[in-house]
């Protein structure tokens, strides 16, 4: 792949950030679709702890993208799993690649996040390095990568949270080009491709929401369990640590929703659980209803 001279004057790499889910794919698609400009690849940094639908749904964008010469390339600094159980880890408080778990020290608290940086964040970076050809401990030019981040805009103050560096242009497809809430981005999936896309994170990430949580799979859950289990004491690190905001093993934590407690719930409540009712969608039928 070449990267090209966008003015004649500034060495241009166009890439997007692609996490795999909603809006990143969201991006990628409307690219395909001559909707968007089209990066000149598309990089997943796989912390090697995805669900397994997340996943199956890269492997489809493989080919998709492929199929409009927009390759998408995979990197990673490793499993993020591993890295928190294994020795590598343990014992060393901060070595930079720690999940924000919760604490019950003092008031209950969270570790400060290490992993987006370290697991996501610097692989790309790598990457963008390699692929301008910019050796090791070189400066690369100002400003010579155009970065895509997806962000609709209903969560547009995640801005802030990305800092640029040097040699990228933090751009924001789906707050500058194409204005697009998250259910805007749901919606134009199915309607494009007739697809629901799965929240990208890793299975244990202690951002998740009870519906997170109780969206995993059996194995997977098992797999969130063990792992709460293995990092509840970690050297260095004052009180216990959990995955659960709760500050309780993730196996005791109560996720019934009202409906599995006995308590009524309405149809459009039901439908609520994927947002999509007010999307005209409904997922009893799975059908798309006129608008
Ligand atoms: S999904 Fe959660 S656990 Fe995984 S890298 Fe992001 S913040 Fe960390």
């Amino acid at each position: 792949m070449k990267p090209y001279y966008d003015d004649g004057s500034i060495y241009k790499l166009r890439i997007l950030s692609l996490g795999a889910g909603v809006q990143s794919s969201t991006i990628l698609l409307m690219a395909c679709k001559g909707e968007l400009p089209k990066p000149d690849a598309a990089v997943f940094a796989d912390t090697g702890w995805e669900t397994n639908a997340t996943y199956q749904h890269l492997e489809w964008l493989k080919i998709e993208a492929g199929k409009h010469g927009i390759p998408i390339i995979v990197v990673g600094l490793g499993n993020i799993r591993e890295h928190n159980i294994t020795g590598e880890m343990r014992g060393k408080a901060n070595h930079g690649l720690s999940l924000p778990f919760f604490t019950d020290a003092n008031s209950h608290g969270m570790l400060r996040r290490q992993c987006t940086y370290n697991f996501k964040i610097i692989p790309i970076k790598k990457q963008i390095r390699k692929m301008l050809g910019v050796k090791p401990r070189y400066v690369a030019p100002k400003d010579c990568v155009e970065q895509w981040i997806g962000i609709s805009t209903d969560e547009a103050r995640r801005i802030f949270a990305n800092k640029r560096d040097r040699m990228s242009v933090m751009r924001f497809p789906l707050l500058e080009w194409k204005p697009m809430s998250r259910l805007d981005c749901m919606k134009w999936l199915h309607n494009n491709y007739n697809i629901i896309v799965p929240k990208s994170s890793c299975i244990g990430c202690p951002y998740h929401s009870q519906k997170e949580w109780r969206s995993l799979t059996k194995d997977e859950f098992k797999d969130a369990c063990f792992f709460d289990e293995a990092i509840r004491r970690k050297g260095g690190v004052r009180g216990d640590l959990y995955l659960h905001r709760s500050c309780v093993p993730l196996s005791d934590v109560d996720l019934s929703t009202p409906e599995d407690r006995g308590q009524e719930v309405f149809d459009f409540m039901k439908d609520e659980k994927l947002n999509l009712f007010v999307n005209n969608i409904s997922i009893h039928s799975q059908e798309v209803l006129p608008l």
